[in-house]
C-alpha cells in the first residue's frame, strides 16, 4: 500500500472522500514521515501537534457532513514568515524568538477556512533573505535528495518538507525567487503569483513591492489548488488586486498546441550548468513537438536585474525592518538609554546577511545618494517591465531554467554573497516586473539532483502559465523521489 505521506493533494482528497482513510490517518502518516526525516532535514522550526490534531479531527467531522472542498483535511506546511495566531512565528530570526502572533495572516485564515490542516512552520533564510536556507538563525535545512546539499531558499524548509512527504503541500514567499529556486533544487513545483493576487497581510515584510506568497506542491494541479485557496482581494492589503482572480486551473488539460513560447536569450549560456541547459533544451523540444511555436526573445534590460534588485530589495528591507527595535516584539537587550537598548537589540537580534541588507539599503536611501542608487534602480525596473511587455506582445509565455545550477553543497557559497545572489539570476526579473512564474521539475543531473524549468507569464496570466506547466508535467513524467522519502515507507 502506498504510504499516505506520498499522495498528492488531489489523490488524498479522493481517498478522504471515498473514506479509504480519514484526515487523522493522513496527519499520522505525515507526522510519522516527519519524525524520521526531520533529524536529517530540519525543514520545520515548529510542529503544531495539538493544533494540527484538532484541525484533522474537525476535518473528519466536516467530511462526514459531506461536500468537502479540495483542501479539507490536507496537511499543509507554512513558511515561518507567515503570521499564525498563537503559534511561534520567527521568520528564522533571533529578534522574533518566542513571538506568538495575536492574529492569522489572510492566506493562513483562508487555508484554515478551507479546512486545511496546518502541520507547522518551516525554516527559511532569516527574513527570507537568501537562496539556501543557511541564513536561518536556527540552523540550515538540508535537501532530501542529498543531505550534504542545500534545499535552496529562502523557502527551503517548505520545499524540503513537500519533497520528502512531511507535508502534502506548502506555502512560501517569493521576493526574488524564494519559491521557485527551492522548488527547482528539490524537484517540486513552486509558483510565484502575480503581484497583488495573494494578500500580503500577515506576511512578515521583506521588500513590500516584490513580496508574494505562493504554493509549493508535488504536482502542477496541486499547486493550482493551493493558489486558488488563497488568491483574491483582501481589504487588509492596500496592494491587493481588486479584479477577478484568473481561472488558474481552467486550462490544465488544454495542452500547448498553437501557443507561442519565447526562450529568453539572456538566460542561457556559459554561466549555466551544461546539464541544466541540456534539460532545458530537451523540455523546449518536447513543447515544440507538442505543437507549441517556439521562438527566441531578448530581454536586454535583464542584464541589470540583479543590480537593481540588490538596491530596491535592501532599500525596502531597511525601512520594513526598522520596526524591530526591542520595544514591541521579541528580543530586547537592555541598555542604559533607549537608544542603546535599540542598538544592542538590533546588533544581537539580526544575523549577518540581514545586517548587510539593512546597511546597503539605508545607504542607498540616504540623502545625496537616493537618486543615484534607488532612483536609478527604479528606472531599470521600468526598463525590465517594458521588455517583458514587449515580449508578451509576441509570445504567450517565456521560458528559462529556474536556477543556473542544481543544489549546491552546504557552505559552498556562504563566504561570497555575490555568488549566492547569482542563484536568482533567472527568477528576479519577474518579481521586478510584478509578473507570475512557476518552476516545474524536468529531470535529474548526473548526481541525481533535480533540475527545474521556469515558465513566466504576463500579469494575471496564471491560466496560461499553469496550462503550459501542466503539459510539461505530462510530457516529462518526472516521477523520481528523493532517497530519504523512499527509504522510510512504513505501512500504517
Ligand atoms: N535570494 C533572494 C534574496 O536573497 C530572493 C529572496 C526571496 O525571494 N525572498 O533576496
Amino acid at each position: 500500500m502506498t504510504d499516505l505521506a506520498d499522495l498528492t493533494i488531489a489523490q488524498a482528497a479522493v481517498g478522504l472522500r471515498a473514506q479509504d482513510f480519514n484526515a487523522v490517518d493522513l496527519l499520522d502518516a505525515v507526522e510519522t514521515r516527519a519524525a524520521f526525516t526531520e533529524t536529517h532535514l530540519h525543514a520545520y522550526l515548529t510542529l503544531d501537534r495539538e493544533g494540527s490534531r484538532h484541525a484533522a479531527e474537525a476535518a473528519d467531522t466536516a467530511l462526514a457532513a459531506g461536500d468537502p472542498g479540495p483542501l479539507l483535511g490536507i496537511p499543509i506546511a507554512l513558511k515561518d514568515n507567515m503570521v499564525t495566531k498563537g503559534i511561534e512565528t520567527t521568520a528564522s530570526s533571533q529578534i522574533l524568538a518566542g513571538w506568538k502572533p495575536p492574529y492569522d495572516g489572510t492566506a493562513v485564515r483562508r487555508l484554515k477556512d478551507a479546512g486545511a490542516v496546518i502541520i507547522g512552520k518551516t525554516n527559511l533564510d532569516e527574513f527570507a533573505m537568501g537562496s539556501s536556507t543557511e541564513n536561518s538563525a536556527y540552523g540550515p535545512s538540508r535537501n532530501p535528495w542529498n543531505t550534504d546539499t542545500v534545499p535552496g531558499g529562502s523557502s527551503g524548509g517548505s520545499a524540503a518538507a513537500v519533497a520528502v512527504g512531511s507535508a502534502l503541500g506548502a506555502f512560501g514567499s517569493d521576493t526574488g525567487g524564494s519559491i521557485r529556486q527551492p522548488a527547482s533544487l528539490t524537484g517540486t513545483v513552486g509558483a510565484k503569483p502575480t503581484y497583488g493576487l495573494v494578500s500580503r497581510y500577515g506576511l512578515i515584510a521583506f521588500a513590500s513591492s516584490l513580496d508574494q506568497i505562493g504554493p509549493l506542491a508535488r504536482s502542477v494541479p496541486d499547486a493550482a489548488t493551493l493558489l486558488e485557496a488563497v488568491a483574491g482581494w483582501d481589504r487588509m492589503d492596500a496592494t491587493s488586486y481588486h479584479g477577478d482572480v484568473p481561472a488558474i486551473s481552467r486550462s490544465l488539460d488544454a495542452g500547448v498546441a498553437g501557443l507561442r513560447i519565447g526562450i529568453v536569450t539572456e538566460l542561457t549560456g556559459d554561466a549555466f550548468d551544461p546539464q541544466v541547459t541540456a534539460a532545458t533544451n530537451a523540455t523546449i523540444d518536447r513543447l515544440s513537438d507538442a505543437g507549441a511555436e517556439v521562438v527566441e526573445i531578448s530581454l536586454p534590460a535583464i542584464e541589470y536585474a540583479l543590480s537593481a534588485y540588490y538596491l530596491i530589495a535592501p532599500a525596502e528591507c531597511s525601512a520594513n525592518l526598522a520596526r524591530f527595535e526591542g520595544v514591541r516584539y521579541g528580543l530586547r537587550v537592555d541598555g542604559s538609554t533607549t537608544e542603546e537598548m535599540m542598538a544592542r537589540t538590533r546588533a544581537e537580534g539580526f544575523g549577518p546577511e540581514v545586517t548587510r541588507r539593512i546597511l546597503l539599503g539605508t545607504y542607498a536611501l540616504s540623502a545625496g545618494y537616493y537618486d543615484a542608487f534607488y532612483g536609478q534602480a527604479q528606472r531599470v525596473r521600468t526598463l525590465i517591465r517594458n521588455d517583458f511587455a514587449t515580449a508578451y506582445g509576441q509570445v504567450d509565455v517565456l521560458v528559462s531554467p529556474t536556477s543556473p545550477t542544481t543544489a549546491f553543497e552546504i557552505g559552498a557559497k556562504t563566504e561570497d554573497p555575490l555568488t549566492m545572489y547569482f542563484a536568482d539570476i533567472c527568477t528576479i526579473a519577474t518579481n521586478l516586473a510584478g509578473d507570475p512564474a512557476i518552476s516545474v521539475p524536468v529531470g535529474l543531473d548526473d548526481a541525481g539532483l533535480p533540475i527545474g524549468f521556469q515558465i513566466m507569464a504576463p500579469a494575471l496570466g496564471e491560466e496560461v502559465m499553469f496550462q503550459v506547466a501542466a503539459e510539461i508535467e505530462r510530457l516529462v513524467e518526472f516521477t523520481a523521489r528523493p532517497r530519504l522519502a523512499t527509504s522510510t515507507v512504513v505501512a500504517p
